[in-house]
């Protein structure tokens, strides 16, 4: 049975979406002492984090000379945005009604009633819809190169991109990394990508780029094998193998909670007035991608999100209705980003330690402790496995000490993720007793981390 949905008091704003946009509407609410209540999303519409979760380097957004890496950036910018007091709900808006004032939004587990509300959902990764594209789905095709790259399956081998994106050349780049040569499947003839993106993946020797070329199939056994692909000057089709397939062909603004409420363009983009974050509806606010089938870059997404918040907090001035909250203490206590854990070994393990990294603490723990075991495969640039984490964390936290956990970074430990057949990251397997209980691709609801758990537990 559902469990019964819990109603809140009445916010001042309503933040849904954890992007760049959201998280920055969120620091610039949360000063002027609104209390923003921020939806981050879960299932739906991408990651919670946004487009940057699943990005290596970000080497434009100001402040970082040498780059950062997407997910560490997000990081930051949620931590700033909790730092001065942002509420957060980690769950999908399952519905929402604008038709009355206050607007009501379902989340998952809750019913919030918000006087203003500030739409940044984003936008999410398109697909092909090929023919045999669900069969081969995590068998050889992926929508995230930075996520699935390191996995063993895809080391040496030929590997292949589609699209001529920023995004596109930039996975492109990052596979060669670990296939031995990576096709880039462009459809025109020519990179939709920056200057110095396309520059570079032109300079690499390690990338081929077949333009004009239409992907039309794929074809395997138990995992991806070859593609069928078109080319489009002579309508030739030809095979290419490859094991490893990874979209970049661009998103689709996370909309659908809005139709018929809200105005949207032929591409369903929410419209705003011209240069405002102001949508057809009073009260509610529209920030980053899900506005802006144009510049959609992650300071171009921040820099909406505080228009947005300024415009919310006038309007609810104007109007009344905002309720400032009193600061007892003027600077909050500094803010807590994520620290790197040390790897164990032979110095510094300790079998009771609830989080351990590395293939020293697996192997001990694997052969020694009688507790329930998590091991969690990442690797350093996967977006999901920064959200999960602290997820698993906290489950294991929960259970007073009766479970362990244990982080395994697929890059520095490749042949253990290769014996555990570990496909993707974040994968997590639950051991007992050195038997394998239950495994899970991806990131699910911290629910079914507990459960599972729950009934390992002595
Ligand atoms: P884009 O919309 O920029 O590019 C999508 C690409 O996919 C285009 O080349 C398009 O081809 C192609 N495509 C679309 N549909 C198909 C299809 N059915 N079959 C084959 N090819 C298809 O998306 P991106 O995700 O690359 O980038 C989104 C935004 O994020 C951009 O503004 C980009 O600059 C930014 N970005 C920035 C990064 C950075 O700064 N580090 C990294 C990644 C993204 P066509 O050109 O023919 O339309």
């Amino acid at each position: 049975m559902a469990a019964e949905r819990q109603e809140l008091k009445t916010e001042n704003l309503v933040i849904i979406g954890s992007g760049p946009a959201g998280f920055t509407a969120a620091i610039y609410a949360a000063r002027a002492n609104l209390q923003p209540l921020l939806i981050t999303g879960f299932k739906e519409g991408g990651i919670p984090g946004g487009q940057l979760m699943t990005t290596t380097f970000v080497e434009n957004f100001p402040g970082f000379p040498n780059g950062v890496q997407g997910p560490e950036l997000m990081d930051l910018i949620k931590a700033q945005a909790v730092r001065w007091g942002t509420k957060l709900i980690e769950e999908d808006a399952t519905s929402i009604d604008l038709s009355k004032k206050p607007f009501i939004i379902n989340t998952t587990s809750q019913i919030v009633k918000a006087n203003s509300l500030i739409v940044s959902t984003g936008a999410s990764a398109n697909r092909l819809g090929i023919a045999n594209e669900n069969l081969f789905w995590s068998k050889g095709i992926s929508a995230c190169a930075i996520c699935d790259g390191a996995t063993p399956q895809f080391r040496n081998e030929e590997l292949a991109v589609v699209g001529g994106g920023d995004s596109a050349c930039e996975e492109a780049e990052y596979l060669t990394k670990y296939g031995s040569h990576v096709h880039l499947l462009v459809r025109s003839s020519s990179l939709r990508a920056s200057a110095a993106m396309s520059d570079r993946v032109k300079a690499n020797p390690n990338i081929t780029i077949h333009w004009e070329t239409e992907l039309i199939d794929v074809l395997g056994n138990d995992w991806l094998e070859k593609l069928k692909v078109r080319r489009k000057n002579t309508q030739q089709e030809d095979e290419i193998f490859a094991k490893g397939l990874f979209y970049a062909i661009g998103h689709t603004p996370n909309t659908s909670l809005f139709f018929n409420q809200l105005n949207t363009d032929s591409k369903g983009y929410l419209i705003t007035a011209p240069g405002r974050p102001e949508t057809s509806l009073e009260g509610v606010y529209a920030a980053g991608d899900v506005a802006d089938p144009e510049w959609r870059q992650g300071v171009t997404a921040a820099g909406s999100g505080c228009k947005a918040a300024l415009a919310a907090e006038r309007w609810l001035t104007k109007n009344n209705l905002a309720t400032l909250i009193k600061r007892e203490v003027l600077e909050p206590s500094q803010a807590e980003t994520s620290k790197t854990l040390e790897v164990s070994n032979e110095e510094n393990f300790n079998p009771d330690k609830t989080w351990q990294k590395g293939s020293y603490a697996l192997r001990k723990l694997y052969h020694e402790t009688k507790k329930p075991l998590f091991v969690i495969y990442t690797s350093s640039s996967c977006g999901p496995c920064h959200i999960l984490k602290p997820q698993l964390q906290r489950v294991l936290n929960e259970s007073n000490g009766k479970a362990l956990g244990v982080e395994i970074d697929i890059e520095n430990d490749q042949a253990i993720a290769k014996q555990a057949e570990v496909s993707g990251t974040p994968t997590v397997h639950l051991f007992k007793n050195k038997e394998l209980k239950k495994q899970w691709k991806g990131v699910k609801a911290r629910s079914e981390y507990k459960l599972a758990l729950d009934t390992l537990i002595d």
